[in-house]
C-alpha cells in the first residue's frame, strides 16, 4: 500500500533531540528562539512566535487581534475543524462563507457578502497548500477595517505574487503536526509584521509573563519545548527540497491523470501540495476511493463533512460549492517519499477506476 502521508524523520532529527536531552534544558529555551529566527526567513522576515500547536497559534492570534465575545470571524466551512474551533475558543462566532471550488479556498465575494457590523476578522485558509486569494482579502480587510488572519497550517513556503504565505495578514498561523509539510512532533508558529502582536502572543503562551512572576495579562501555557523546536529546526532545512519534490510529483500526476478533475493553480500562486486533491465530478466518491485503496493507493478525504454540519456546530447553511467539494474530493499521495514506480501506480489506478466508471 502506498501511504497517503508519510512523515520523514532522519538521523539529524534524532541527534538534535538527543543534543537537547543531554543539555538538560527541555522546556522552551534557546532551541525555540533559534527556530523562531530561522522560520522568520520563510515569511519575509516577519516576527515568528513558536507555540505548542497550530490550533493554539490560531486561538492566540485571534485573541491578540482583539477578537472576543460578540465578534464574528469569517471562515471557510471547507477546512479542518480547528479553523472554526479557534474562533469559538476565543469567544467569538465563526461565520461560514462559501469557497471557490477551483482553489478550494474561501471565496472573497462570499466573504464580502458575509460581512456585518459585528465582523472583526477574516480568516482564509490556504487549503491543501494553495494560497487563498490574499490580494482580494487584503483589499477587503482594508476597506472594512477588519483584521486579516491566515490559517497557513497546510501551506509552509507557499506564495502568491512573490509574497510568501504568512507574510500577508495581521497574523498567520502554521502547524507542525506530523502529517504537515514539515513537523516538530506537535507544534505551531504565529507570524506577524507587528512587534506588539508578537509580544502579546509571547505573553499569552506563557501565563502572561515576560518577566517571571510579573504576569501582565491572563495567559495560557502553550509553549513549545526545546525538544520539539530542535526537530522543527532540522525539518525546516529540508523543507525546500521536500516542497520541490511535492511539486514535481504533482506535476507528474497532473500530466498523466485523466478522467477526473486535477488541482488547478491560480495565476501567481505557488502551490506546495500539502495534499494533491482530485474531484471525481458526478461519480460516487466513496466507491472511487475504495477502488483506489483496493489497488494499493492510500488516499484520504479532507474533509467529508463541512465544519458547519459537524455535530459541534450543526448549522443549516446554503454553501453549494462547499457541499460539492465535500462530496467530490479525494486526496492522493504526493509526499516526498514517493518513487517513480509509486507515481505510475497512482496514475494507472486513478485512470483505470475513472475509465471503469466507478
Ligand atoms: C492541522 C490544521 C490546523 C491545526 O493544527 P494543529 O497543529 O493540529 O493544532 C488548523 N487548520 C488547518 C487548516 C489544519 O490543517
Amino acid at each position: 500500500m502506498i501511504p497517503a502521508a508519510k512523515p520523514i524523520i532522519g538521523d539529524e532529527e534524532r541527534e538534535a533531540v538527543d543534543r537537547v536531552m543531554r543539555s538538560g534544558m527541555l522546556a522552551q529555551g534557546p532551541e525555540v528562539a533559534a527556530f523562531e529566527d530561522e522560520f522568520s526567513r520563510i515569511v519575509d522576515g516577519r516576527y515568528s512566535v513558536a507555540v505548542n500547536s497550530g490550533t493554539s497559534a490560531l486561538h492566540m492570534a485571534l485573541i491578540a487581534a482583539g477578537v472576543g465575545a460578540g465578534d464574528e470571524v469569517i471562515v471557510p466551512s471547507f477546512s479542518f475543524a480547528a479553523t472554526a474551533n479557534a474562533v469559538h475558543l476565543a469567544g467569538a462566532t465563526a461565520i461560514f462563507a462559501d469557497i471557490d471550488i477551483d482553489s478550494f479556498c474561501l471565496d472573497p465575494r462570499a466573504a464580502e457578502a458575509a460581512i456585518t457590523p459585528r465582523t472583526r476578522a477574516i480568516m482564509p485558509v490556504h487549503l491543501y497548500g494553495h494560497p487563498a486569494a490574499m490580494v482580494q482579502f487584503a483589499k477587503l480587510a482594508k476597506k472594512h477595517g477588519l483584521k486579516l488572519i491566515e490559517d497557513a497550517a497546510q501551506a509552509h513556503a507557499a506564495a502568491l505574487d512573490g509574497v510568501s504565505v504568512g507574510a500577508w495578514g495581521d497574523a498567520a498561523c502554521f502547524s507542525f503536526y506530523p502529517t504537515k509539510n514539515m513537523t516538530s512532533g506537535e507544534g505551531g508558529m504565529v507570524t506577524t509584521p507587528s512587534e506588539e502582536t508578537a509580544r502579546v502572543i509571547r505573553l499569552l503562551r506563557n501565563q502572561g509573563m515576560e518577566k517571571r512572576y510579573a504576569n501582565e495579562i491572563v495567559g495560557f501555557n502553550t509553549r513549545m519545548t526545546d525538544l520539539h523546536a530542535a526537530i522543527g529546526r532540522v525539518q525546516l532545512t529540508k523543507l525546500a527540497g521536500w516542497t520541490a519534490k511535492r511539486q514535481s510529483n504533482a506535476a507528474f500526476l497532473t500530466e498523466h491523470i485523466t478522467g477526473v478533475i486535477t488541482p488547478s493553480v491560480a495565476d501567481g500562486a505557488v502551490h506546495v501540495y500539502h495534499q494533491y486533491t482530485i474531484r471525481v465530478d458526478g461519480r460516487d466518491r466513496d466507491a472511487f476511493a475504495a477502488e483506489l485503496t483496493e489497488r494499493g493507493v492510500g488516499n484520504g478525504v479532507y474533509y467529508p463533512t463541512p465544519i458547519h454540519r459537524l455535530p459541534s456546530f450543526e448549522l443549516e447553511l446554503d454553501l453549494p460549492q462547499t457541499e460539492k467539494a465535500a462530496a467530490e474530493v479525494i486526496s492522493l499521495p504526493v509526499h516526498p517519499s514517493l518513487s517513480q514506480g509509486d507515481l505510475e501506480t497512482i496514475v494507472s489506478a486513478v485512470n483505470d477506476v475513472a475509465k471503469a466508471g466507478a
